[in-house]
């Protein structure tokens, strides 16, 4: 495939040369054999995207999403790469769930995946004496959709993913606290973690940040040398003040602020998208999230490219190059040759509106229909296989 007279994010005009799933020659005016042309006519091209932070629902709530599904959202987001939370039914606790998730996912042929494993055994609060037995291929554990809320079984699951080379991934919210104050709950939650991390020297990554609080304890943190990263979600970016129910909340204008600063300091590591499907009767009975694999990148790009003057090379790192790097993909996050043609084509000068009805998530919980974005994905390339047209 050789893709022709595309952008790079620096403004770089480039042809790319695409073979046997690799990135071969980025160059211009490249003549190669007789491939399959695409003329990006002008457009952008990225790396595809990596979500640190992702629900496909699998098993046992797939009338909300599925693998097939989710992995079709994905690519219609110009993601290549996802990291699945363990909170399914039931949760994947153990090696062999998350293995048969991720070849199902690897059957779909979309969207290349990883699935978490949770903390504790099936969310009990505080097993977490098999984490010493998991598999080498086990990287990541997370309790998401709810914290550890035990300091004392946090630290021996530190101690562990200390021993075995485990990032944990955190959910901060202290849940007998955030009925009554969610913000109180994240920031206590951030700081204790952060203390763990520090003590032990294991590797930590804050999902979903969404206070000045915590995105200020983090920074103050990394300042210091703690083994630690983070991500904000798009819509913690965009919105304040609205009242549609997601975990953690839409914080304040205040919050929006120290989170787009904290980007501009580069003390955030990612962009995740936290895409949380629920059926309209769930979601009317209150279960909280939004799906958001579809919207980040325009959400992202509009907000901080757009009204907040963020060069689009570091959007880049925040949705490509530092997720991979966060996951250990080492041939993924950008273009390069040799790396593998995980690739998105997305066009930066015509508006388009989020239409809820169009998204390809079997869910349409999403407070961004009706919005108008600019970047738009046009194509996406997975393992050198088109897995998005929208050209
Ligand atoms: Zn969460």
């Amino acid at each position: 495939m050789l893709i022709k007279n595309a952008f790079l994010s620096d403004g770089t005009p480039a042809d790319v040369w695409v073979y046997e799933g690799s990135i071969r020659a980025i160059g211009q005016n490249l003549t190669i054999g007789d491939p399959e042309v695409i003329d990006a006519a002008g457009r952008t091209l990225l790396p595809g995207f990596v979500d640190l932070h992702c629900h496909w629902r699998t098993p046992g709530f797939e009338y909300k999403e599925d693998i097939a599904t989710g992995s079709r959202a994905a690519a219609a987001g110009g993601y290549t790469f996802v990291n699945l939370m363990p909170n399914t039914k039931p949760v994947c606790s153990s090696a062999e769930q998350a293995r048969a998730v991720m070849d199902k996912a690897r059957e779909v042929g979309l969207c290349g995946a990883n699935q978490t494993v949770s903390i504790t055994e099936n969310f009990d609060g505080h097993s977490v004496a098999r984490l010493l037995e998991l598999p080498d291929d086990i990287k990541f554990i997370t309790e998401d959709g709810k914290g550890v809320q035990s300091s004392e079984v946090m630290a021996r699951a530190f101690a562990i993913c200390r021993e075995k080379g485990i990032t944990l991934m955190s959910h901060a919210e202290d849940m007998d606290i955030s009925p009554w104050d969610y913000r109180l709950a994240e920031n206590i939650e951030t700081v204790r973690n952060l203390h763990l991390c520090e003590y032990y020297g294991t590797r930590l990554h804050m999902c979903h940040v969404s206070t000045k609080e915590a995105i200020l304890a983090i920074s103050e943190a990394k300042a210091r040398g703690v083994n630690v990263t983070c991500e904000v979600t798009p819509h913690h970016l965009w919105f304040h003040d609205l009242d549609y129910k997601v975990n953690p909340p839409i914080r304040a204008a205040e919050d929006v602020a120290a989170l787009v600063q904290a980007i501009k300091s580069g003390y955030v590591d990612a962009i995740a998208t936290d895409h949380a499907p629920h059926s309209a009767e769930d979601k009317a009975n209150g279960m909280a999230g939004m799906v958001g694999s579809e919207t980040a990148f325009g959400v992202c790009y509009t907000k901080l490219c757009l009204q907040e003057g963020l060069p689009l090379p570091l959007l880049e790192n925040l949705m490509s190059r530092m997720p991979a790097a966060i996951l250990g993909l080492e041939k993924k996050g950008e273009i390069r040759p040799g790396f593998d043609a995980d690739l998105v084509l997305v066009d930066l000068e015509h508006p388009w509106t989020v239409d809820a009805a169009n998204l390809h998530s079997k869910s349409r919980n999403t407070p961004f229909d009706g919005v108008q974005l600019y970047g738009r994905v046009c194509l996406t390339v997975c393992g050198g296989k088109v897995t998005h047209r929208d050209l």
